[in-house]
């Protein structure tokens, strides 16, 4: 063979490894940093799940989808309308756009999560010491506890008082509140506490605390005044005490908003982009769905960050609950045999970040089979640890239908693993919903940083996310 052959068939065998920015024309840039601007905005209104839920309802809302509750209770009103939503005790949903085919014939279902890691307030948080009022905090998920430390935090809640009256708390997003901080070591005293401990001992759970006042109510013979001044603005302000906290939902997150990185702005920082930012994609990629050949479905859940428990957890039966809803607006039996019939012919992504390979970091990834910013979405056939551990692991041919589909629609994707096989490890909703019988893999952006105060995405990976997402609704 002559060098022209080889090179010609180096090319015809050899897997292409694609950057967005090569693919995207100057057309598909713009609208992709146009789409970033919505979603900065997006993750501004939506740092808890809570606000996540209550944003999509009102993108959704805009966009025709209606209430399933409101068309249940006059069905016949409902028979040509398509677009319709649930909300599940304010932190879990899920919406549809109904298909021209059969709901039996499968659904595309996409779904992601809506809580990301952060530090709540306990339920008896107010204390003081060293003349100073403070808040204790019990942290949520999977977090590196120094990040939270001497960065400006913001509280973000529901307070349910004695007499049932429900409040909504945010402090530190406004450019004139006051935030928090949790104080932390000057590195002339570190030395023993911390720089010779392991980084798994130096920073305690029960040390995240936040400082929350200074000033006194009273003159020094008032026990606990520090901690009175701070119950007393919180009652002037929300007219809430010191047990309301017993039946709050108080999160701490990163105070600020989300900011372009580079000379370039060609990335994202933010806190929480795991995973909204498959939240937002997969809303937008669902409000652009029209007449889908299946019944698509967006679901966005809680509670995913520690381990899908509970009622608003992917392992809850609320996708059930929603599909026998659907069957019912359908005029289709929401019998128990039908819903089999509807879940076992679905195919479905679970939506969720995979880690970019960290430059600062390399030796953690596994550079032949790891993501890097910038190169389109990431397919992650398996997630898990030490051997697949705990993961669904999607089948060749599922896998082979969506890498067929992006390849159709020329979506710059590729795929990735979560680091090293012996380094560690991590999982998603996948498995929950691969347990009902669906075909299901893992499938969105890579983030740098992920679960810290302050987390980093490509705008391409973001907008090819989208149009990955829409690609398989449609
Ligand atoms: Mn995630
Ligand atoms: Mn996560």
């Amino acid at each position: 063979m002559n060098k022209k052959e080889i090179e010609k068939l180096q090319k015809h065998l050899f897997k292409k490894d694609r950057l967005c920015i090569d693919e995207l024309s100057q057309k598909e840039l713009n609208q992709a940093l146009s789409f970033s601007e919505e979603y900065k905005v997006f993750l501004d209104k939506a740092k808890t799940e809570r606000a996540a839920a209550a944003e999509i309802v009102k993108m959704a809302e805009a966009s025709g989808f209606i209430d399933i509750q409101t068309a249940l209770k006059t069905p016949e009103k409902y028979q040509t309308h398509k677009r319709f939503f649930s909300l599940f005790r304010g932190k879990t949903l899920a919406l549809a756009v109904t298909g021209d085919r059969d709901m039996t014939e499968g659904c595309r279902i996409i779904g992601s999560h809506i809580d990301s890691p952060r530090l709540d307030l306990k339920q008896n948080p107010l204390y003081e010491d060293t003349d100073l009022a403070l808040l204790k905090t019990h942290y949520y998920g999977g977090i590196r506890k120094y990040q939270w430390l001497s960065v400006p935090l913001a509280l973000h809640g529901t307070v349910v008082k004695a007499n049932g009256e429900k409040i909504d708390i945010t402090i530190g997003e406004a450019p004139d509140d006051p935030v928090f901080v949790i104080s932390d070591l000057l590195p002339h005293l570190a030395g023993k506490s911390q720089e010779t401990k392991k980084l798994s001992e130096a920073f305690e759970g029960e040390k995240l605390n936040l400082i929350a006042g200074s000033f006194v109510l009273g003159d020094d013979k008032i026990k606990e005044r520090f901690k009175l001044q701070v119950l007393k603005i919180l009652h002037d302000t929300y007219n809430i005490q010191e047990e309301d906290f017993v039946s709050s939902e108080i999160e701490v997150v990163p105070a600020g908003r989300a900011r372009d990185i580079g000379l370039d702005r060609s990335l994202i920082g933010a806190y929480g982009q795991d995973d909204r930012i498959c939240a937002f994609t997969q809303l937008k990629a669902l409000i652009e769905t029209d007449r889908p050949s299946k019944t698509a479905i967006g679901l966005f859940f809680d509670k995913e960050e520690i381990g899908s428990e509970g009622n608003t957890g992917a392992k809850s039966f609320f996708l059930q609950d929603f599909i026998s809803d659907l069957l019912q607006l359908t005029c289709k039996e929401p019998c128990h045999k039908n819903l089999r019939t509807v879940i076992i012919n679905s195919q479905a992504l679970s939506a969720d970040v995979n880690a970019a390979m960290d430059p600062n970091f390399k030796d953690v990834h596994e550079k032949t089979n790891a993501a890097k910013l910038g190169h389109g979405v990431c397919i992650t056939k398996f997630t898990g640890a030490r051997g697949k551990s705990g993961s669904s692991d999607a089948s060749a041919e599922f896998t082979g239908l969506v890498r067929k589909l992006f390849n159709d629609n020329k979506v710059v994707w590729q795929t990735g693993e979560l680091g090293k096989i012996d380094e560690g490890g991590g999982g998603t909703i996948a498995k929950y919903l691969a347990n009902l019988g669906m075909d299901i893999i893992d499938c969105g952006p890579s983030v740098l940083s992920m679960h810290s105060p302050f987390e980093v995405s490509s705008k391409t990976d973001v907008y090819m996310t989208f149009k990955a997402f829409k690609t398989f609704y449609c």
